[in-house]
């Protein structure tokens, strides 16, 4: 097994003072594909067009990572459920250009594909930017990923966002599950990104509550 592959990374930060509080990620500076992480991202630069109201859409059976589908959903639900079709679409309907302008924003230079640190700081400074137009209806599906949505395993009550990306290791696996984890819910003080080499997102935030405890 290559010595730089290890099944859990992580990187935590202190809110307050943005320092680094805990580290285990080889090759830190280098980006990597952020997947499902990015669609809080896609979710703004649709609103900053479509005067910050957020659709009801229905995600159909056999089109997203759940196979029955998840039905109608709101943006909250589609940010807890983590659902593709609902950000399909709303990707669809925005320019790329306004997609980098607003991931800019929020410091990644590539809405697709950024550093750990870079993910992590980008979740920080949209809990900071709780009270600007269409942030938190995605802050609050965050919270309910915590409870009931692709975050559940985390068993804390956070503010979360787990995501599923290609494989960056050697040996290649299917996928490297993610989490992102600002803890606690109502006054978030850390802020966790946990990735899982070769398993899904729910994986990464169960790690995350370990880390957390
Ligand atoms: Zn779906």
């Amino acid at each position: 097994m290559n010595p730089l592959l290890i099944a859990v990374a992580f990187l935590q930060l202190d809110i307050e003072s943005g320092t680094v509080t805990k580290r285990n990620w080889p090759q830190q500076a280098e980006p990597v594909p952020i997947g499902s992480l990015a669609k809080p991202f896609i979710a703004l630069a649709y609103a900053e067009g479509h005067h910050y109201t957020y659709p009801r859409l229905t995600c159909k059976p056999n089109q997203c990572w759940l196979p029955r589908g998840h039905g109608e959903l709101s943006i909250e639900d589609a940010i807890a459920q983590s659902c593709n079709t609902y950000f399909d679409i709303l990707r669809k309907q925005i320019r790329t250009e306004l997609l980098e302008t607003t991931a800019r924003r929020f410091g990644l230079q590539n809405p697709d594909r950024a550093t750990p640190e870079e993910i992590l700081r980008a979740y920080v400074e949209l809990h900071r930017r709780a009270a600007e137009p269409g942030v938190q209806p995605i802050l609050t599906g965050m919270r309910r990923a915590s409870r009931q949505g692709t975050a559940k395993l985390l068993k804390l009550d956070a503010l979360a966002k787990t995501g599923t990306a290609p494989c960056t290791h050697t040996p290649k696996a299917p996928g490297d599950g993610f989490a992102i984890v600002l803890h606690p819910a109502s006054a978030p003080k850390t802020a966790l990104l946990v990735q899982i080499h070769g398993r899904p997102g729910a994986h990464a935030a169960r790690e995350a509550g370990t880390l957390l405890r």
